[in-house]
Order: C-alpha cells, then sequence, then structure tokens
C-alpha cells in the first residue's frame, strides 16, 4: 500500500479542478483570491513546459443531485450544473490571464458570445500554442458528471495523465476525515477503485482512464505549492494505473 512511486515525466496533462476548490474558506461560491492562487500554480506548472489541460467541476454553485433532492427534474437541475462550470471556466480564464497565461475556453454547450465550442482539432492548436485550454461543461449530457468529462478530454486530447485535485491527498481505503487509522495507498490499480468502490472519481471516468490507459493522479490541491511538488515526483498523492 505504501512504496514510493515516482511519476514518468508527462509533456500533455488534464488537470481535474473540483468546483469546491474554487470556493477556498468560504461555503459557497467563488473566491477570486483563491482562484487567483490556483491559476498561480496552473502558471508554474505551464512554466515547465507542459501542454496543460484544465477541466473545472461546478459543485461550488450547483449539482444536479442536489436540485433533483429537493424536487427538480435531473436532467434540467444537471443542465443548470453544467451552467456552473462555464461560469467556473471563466472565472479560471480570467485569473489565468491576469497572469498573462494565453487561455482558451472550449464548452461541450455552446455558447457562442463567451467562449468556443469544443473542437479537438482547434484545441489541439491552442496546445501547440502553449495556451491553457479549459474544456468546460463536462461532456455536454446531464447524468454524467466532470470527472468524466475530464477522462473524455484527457483521452480526446491524448493526455499523459489526469492529475485530479481535490481537498484529500489522494485515495484512503476508509475515510481519512472519520478513521484515523485510514491509509493512504500510493499506487492502486483501476480495477480495485471500482470493486471497492473508492471514491476517486465516478466509476465511468475511472473505466474511461482504465480503457485508454491514462494514469490517474490524486493529490490535495489545497496546499499552496502542491501541484508543482507531485509534477516533479516530490509530492503526496495516489497513482491510479494498471499494475501496481
Ligand atoms: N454535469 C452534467 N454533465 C456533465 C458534467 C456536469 O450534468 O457532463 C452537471 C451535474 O449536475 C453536476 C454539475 O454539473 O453535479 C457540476 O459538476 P460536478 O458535480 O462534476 O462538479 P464538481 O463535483 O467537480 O465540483
Amino acid at each position: 500500500m505504501t512504496s514510493a512511486t515516482t511519476l514518468p515525466a508527462f509533456k500533455r496533462i488534464l488537470l481535474k479542478l473540483s468546483g469546491e476548490v474554487l470556493m477556498g474558506n468560504q461555503s459557497y461560491g467563488i473566491d477570486t483570491d483563491f482562484v487567483a492562487s490556483l491559476a498561480a500554480e496552473v502558471k508554474a506548472a505551464k512554466d515547465t513546459g507542459l501542454e496543460l489541460c484544465l477541466v473545472i467541476g461546478g459543485g461550488n454553485i450547483f449539482r444536479g443531485m442536489a436540485g433533483a433532492a429537493k424536487g427538480m427534474d435531473r436532467a434540467q437541475a444537471d443542465y443548470m450544473g453544467m451552467l456552473a462550470t462555464i461560469m467556473n471556466a471563466l472565472a479560471m480564464q480570467s485569473a489565468l490571464e491576469k497572469l498573462g497565461v494565453d487561455t482558451r475556453v472550449q464548452s461541450a454547450i455552446q455558447m457562442d458570445a463567451v467562449c468556443e465550442p469544443v473542437i479537438r482539432r482547434r484545441a489541439e492548436r491552442h496546445l501547440q500554442k502553449g495556451r491553457v485550454v479549459i474544456f468546460a461543461a463536462g461532456v455536454g449530457a446531464p447524468y454524467f458528471t466532470t470527472d468524466s468529462g475530464a477522462a473524455l478530454r484527457a483521452a480526446e486530447m491524448r493526455c499523459d495523465a489526469l492529475f485530479k485535485g481535490t481537498s484529500v491527498d489522494g485515495v484512503y481505503n476508509a475515510d481519512p476525515k472519520k478513521d484515523p487509522a485510514a491509509r493512504r495507498y500510493d499506487t492502486i490499480d483501476y480495477d480495485t477503485v471500482l470493486a471497492a468502490n473508492l471514491q476517486v472519481m465516478d466509476a465511468s471516468a475511472v473505466a474511461l482512464c482504465r480503457d485508454n490507459a491514462i494514469p490517474i493522479v490524486v493529490f490535495s490541491i489545497r496546499e499552496q505549492g502542491n501541484l508543482a511538488q507531485v509534477l516533479a515526483g516530490r509530492g503526496t498523492q495516489t497513482i491510479v494505473k494498471k499494475e501496481c
């Protein structure tokens, strides 16, 4: 469970940030100061020469399941969730561009006045030109999540790995917030994650990564500088991959 693991050198990665991390210490919405610090981390990662795709969730604003639990039509609520991810993408674009990082937002729900539609070949060109591409609105369909959106874009953009930045520093065998004896895995394989129903990403996202041999690196984005540490092989993380 705890053998040390080093990450290979990556050329292109997809970074998935859950919407919650954009809240900073707030209980809802977007903390612009915190988004600015996240943008600085993204810039530092990009400055190492990486090609970077970003996917940001929407849970800090609206989740379809929460709307459905209160009696809304699930698909309608999910569309609202997808719109929330576009707002987050625009907030991140603004923060990145303040730091001089060229950025394009591509949304799976067309919104011509504010961003581009998802066009893989165009996204490819943006990456080649050194731009960060933020993919918004998940897969563009209800009953999915931005984890699935992240896995899908990582596969179609042929990313070397999917980095999932959350508030926990990896995958545990029990909830570390509730169980002090919970242990973090250094590496774990996709099938164990699926069979044990470990809360890494939703099952469709894990399966898509497994089928396309895309390693998932789960790490905490809450501590400043951690993305760079993880990328440099000095961080704390769990790598989900084929054989461990
Ligand atoms: N969503 C969706 N289809 C997608 C991506 C997102 O319907 O392809 C909706 C869904 O309602 C979800 C919400 O958008 O709850 C916000 O995304 P998510 O929950 O993945 O955000 P995160 O938990 O990463 O902040």
